[in-house]
C-alpha cells in the first residue's frame, strides 16, 4: 500500500494510461493486419480475373490448345510475387516456376476447395505463414478452367513482426515517460498542499491568529485553505474566550480567598477572646459561602460550554414556579423595603427543566431586588399566547445604560463593578440566565432606562 498521495496518483495514472495505450495498440495492430490482408485479396482477385480473361482469349486463338494457351498467358503476365496457376478441371496446365511448388494433387484439391466463380480463401498449410488464394473459374466450349492467384503471407507476416518489435520497444518507453511526466505533474500539483501543511505545522496555541496563505493555488486547495482558516478563526475565538474566562475566574476567586486568608492570619496573630474568634469564623464562613456559589456558577457554565448538561425535562406549571420563586425572594425584598408583586393567575403548563428554570427566574428576581433602591418596586408576570410564553421581571431600580445593556449577558461583565461587588455579584448571573433560556430554545430581552428601571423578558416556546 503506497502511503504517498503523489505516488498513489502517479500509479493510478500510469495504470490507466498503460491500459489505454495497450488497447490502442491492439486495435491499431488488428486494423492494420486486416487492411493488409484485404489489399492482398483485392490484388489477387484482379490477377486471377486478368489471367482468366487472357487464357480465354488465347484458347480462342489457339483453337482450344489449353497447355499452349496457359504457357502463353504465364509468359505474358510474368507475375512477381504471386503464383498464377491454370487448371483444366483438376489438371495443372501451367504455373511457371511456381507450379513446381504446386504439387498436382494439391492443386487439384485447391481447385475443389475454391468453388464458385470468384472467391478468396485462406490456405493455412501453405509455406511457413500460410497463404491467400483468389480463384476465377470459367468454361470454354464445355471445358471447365480454373485460374488461381496465390500469394504466401510471408511478407505481411514479416511486416507485422517488425511492427510488433517496434511496439515492444516503444510501449515500455512510452509508459516510462508517462510515469515520469505524471510524477512530475502530481508533484507540481500537490506542492501547494505541502506548503500548506508546513504552514499549518507552525501554528500552535501561541499563534492561533496566524492564517494559511491562500495565494493562487488550485480551486480545491483554495477551498481547503479557506475552511482551515475559518476553523482557525473559530478556534482562536474559543481560545480567547477560554483565556478570558480563566483569567476572570481566577481574578474573582482571589478576592474571597484573600479575605479568608487575611482574616485567619489576623485572628491567629495573637490570643483573642472567644467572641472575636466567633466573629472571625463567621466572616470566613460568609466568604466561603460566596466562594462556593462562585465555584458552582463556574462549574455550571463550564459544563454548559462542554455541552454536558443534560436537561431533565418534565411537565410543570410556570405560574407555580414563578410564584414559588417570588416567595423565596420575598424575605430579601422585605429586608430592603422593596415591594414585590407577582402576577400569574392562570395555569401555564410547560415542559422544561424545573431546577434550571427556577434558577433563571431567581437570578432575575435577585438582580431586580439588588439593583433597586429601598422603596422601589419589583414585579414579576407571566403571559402565555398559544405556544409563546413570556416571563417578565420589571423593577424601578437604577437601570442599565445602553452601552452596558449590550454586554450584561457576557460572563463577568458588570455595568458598575464597585456597586455589583457591594451587591455580592460576580457578573455571572445573567450569562447563566441567557444559557438557560437558550437551552430551552428561548431568548432573553432587556429594556432599560437608566434611573428609571429595567425589564427583563424571557421568551420561551411551548412544545
Ligand atoms: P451580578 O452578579 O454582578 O449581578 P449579573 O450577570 O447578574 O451579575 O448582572 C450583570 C450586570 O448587569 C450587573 O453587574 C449589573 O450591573 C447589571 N444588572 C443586572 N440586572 C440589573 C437590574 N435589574 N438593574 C440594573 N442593573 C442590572
Amino acid at each position: 500500500m503506497l502511503k504517498s498521495l503523489r505516488l498513489q496518483l502517479t500509479a493510478w495514472y500510469l495504470a490507466f494510461f498503460s491500459v489505454l495505450l495497450l488497447l490502442l495498440c491492439v486495435l491499431l495492430y488488428g486494423a492494420l493486419a486486416r487492411s493488409m490482408e484485404q489489399r492482398l485479396d483485392a490484388s489477387l482477385t484482379v490477377q486471377a480475373s486478368t489471367a482468366a480473361k487472357l487464357l480465354a482469349e488465347e484458347l480462342e486463338e489457339m483453337h482450344g490448345d489449353a497447355v499452349g494457351a496457359a504457357a502463353d498467358v504465364l509468359a505474358e503476365m510474368q507475375p512477381a510475387g504471386e503464383v498464377i496457376a491454370m487448371l483444366e478441371d483438376a489438371e495443372v496446365l501451367a504455373g511457371g516456376a511456381a507450379t513446381q511448388r504446386l504439387e498436382l494433387a494439391a492443386a487439384a484439391q485447391l481447385a475443389r476447395a475454391v468453388p464458385g466463380n470468384q472467391t478468396v480463401v485462406a490456405l493455412p498449410g501453405w509455406g511457413t505463414h500460410g497463404a491467400r488464394a483468389a480463384s476465377h473459374q470459367f468454361t470454354y466450349r464445355g471445358r471447365r478452367f480454373t485460374v488461381l492467384a496465390v500469394e504466401p503471407l510471408d511478407s505481411i507476416a514479416a511486416d507485422l513482426q517488425s511492427l510488433r518489435r517496434t511496439l515492444a520497444i516503444a510501449l515500455p518507453l512510452l509508459i516510462l515517460l508517462a510515469g515520469g511526466g505524471g510524477y512530475l505533474l502530481t508533484r507540481r500539483g500537490l506542492a501547494p498542499l505541502g506548503a500548506m501543511a508546513e504552514q499549518a505545522g507552525r501554528i500552535s496555541s501561541q499563534n492561533l491568529s496566524a492564517r494559511l496563505e491562500i495565494g493562487n493555488a488550485a480551486e480545491e486547495l483554495t477551498l481547503l485553505a479557506a475552511s482551515f482558516n475559518e476553523l482557525l478563526s473559530r478556534l482562536d475565538q474559543s481560545f480567547e474566550t477560554m483565556r478570558r474566562f480563566v483569567q476572570d475566574a481566577s481574578h474573582e476567586l482571589r478576592t474571597p480567598l484573600a479575605v479568608i486568608r487575611g482574616e485567619a492570619d489576623v485572628t491567629l496573630s495573637r490570643e483573642r477572646p472567644a467572641a472575636e474568634y466567633r466573629e472571625s469564623l463567621a466572616t470566613i464562613q460568609q466568604e466561603a459561602q460566596r466562594l462556593s456559589r462562585l465555584v458552582d456558577d463556574l462549574l455550571n457554565l463550564a459544563r454548559a460550554d462542554a455541552g454536558r448538561v443534560q436537561l431533565r425535562i418534565e411537565e410543570l406549571y410556570l405560574n407555580d414556579l414563578l410564584a414559588e420563586c417570588c416567595r423565596s425572594v420575598q424575605p430579601l425584598a422585605a429586608s430592603r423595603q422593596i415591594e414585590l408583586e407577582c402576577r400569574c393567575a392562570a395555569d401555564v403548563p410547560f415542559r422544561g427543566d424545573e431546577g434550571l428554570l427556577r434558577r433563571m427566574v431567581i437570578n432575575l428576581l435577585d438582580n431586580a431586588v439588588r439593583y433597586t433602591a429601598p422603596g422601589g418596586k419589583v414585579s414579576a408576570s407571566l403571559e402565555a399566547q398559544g405556544a409563546d410564553v413570556r416571563i417578565r421581571i420589571a423593577d424601578t431600580g437604577i437601570g442599565i445604560a445602553p452601552e452596558s445593556a449590550r454586554r450584561v449577558f457576557e460572563r463577568f461583565y458588570r455595568a458598575d463593578p464597585s456597586r455589583s461587588r457591594e451587591q455580592d455579584g460576580f457578573g455571572l448571573g445573567l450569562s447563566i440566565v441567557k444559557w438557560i433560556a437558550e437551552s430551552h430554545h428561548g431568548q432573553v430581552e432587556l429594556h432599560s432606562q437608566p434611573g428609571e428601571g429595567s425589564t427583563f423578558t424571557v421568551h420561551l416556546a411551548r412544545q
